[in-house]
């Protein structure tokens, strides 16, 4: 028998340097490697989960839509999105999340200000709030040293 399993956390796909990012960019995150000795990532993206394509025009969060740059209301997929991505979180058993910082989908504490501007207000994305809402913390990736100290392993 192999020793305990280690613990699920639902991690964006963009930071593990799948193409899902609204630019076809990829662009994966140094702390990968780190995360992978204490826990099994489950990729999840939530703006492809709620059927959106890559490349897709920008998309931020403004009163209770989510408005993309030329002014099309993408609520919807965003919101479908964010409860497939709880979904998966539940029939994976993961712990936490740690999701990519400011996005409107998984952005936690600070996200663009719905006036494409580069501005920044307090708030969550629609995944993370939804996740956070259902008793999953959920971490940026800056916080990664919190999150590995913060669960218990
Ligand atoms: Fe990355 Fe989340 Fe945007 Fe998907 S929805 S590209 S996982 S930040």
């Amino acid at each position: 028998m192999s020793g305990k399993e280690k613990p699920a956390i639902a991690v964006s796909a963009c930071l593990l340097g799948q193409r899902c990012r609204y630019n076809g960019e990829i662009k994966p995150w140094s702390g990968v490697a780190e995360l992978e000795k204490s826990f099994r990532i489950i990729p999840v993206c939530p703006e492809l989960l709620g059927g959106l394509p890559v490349p897709r025009e920008p998309s931020e969060i403004s009163g209770d839509r989510v408005i993309t740059r030329s002014g099309k209301d993408v609520t919807n997929a965003f919101v479908t999105g964010a409860e497939k991505t709880l979904e998966s979180v539940k029939r994976n058993g993961c712990v936490a999340a740690l999701l990519k910082e400011r996005s409107p989908s998984c952005g936690r504490g600070l996200v663009h200000n719905g006036l494409f501007d580069g501005g920044m207000v307090s708030g969550n994305g629609i995944a993370a709030d939804l996740l956070e809402r259902n008793g999953i913390p959920v971490f940026g990736e800056s916080q990664i040293q919190e999150l590995l100290k913060g669960i218990a392993l």
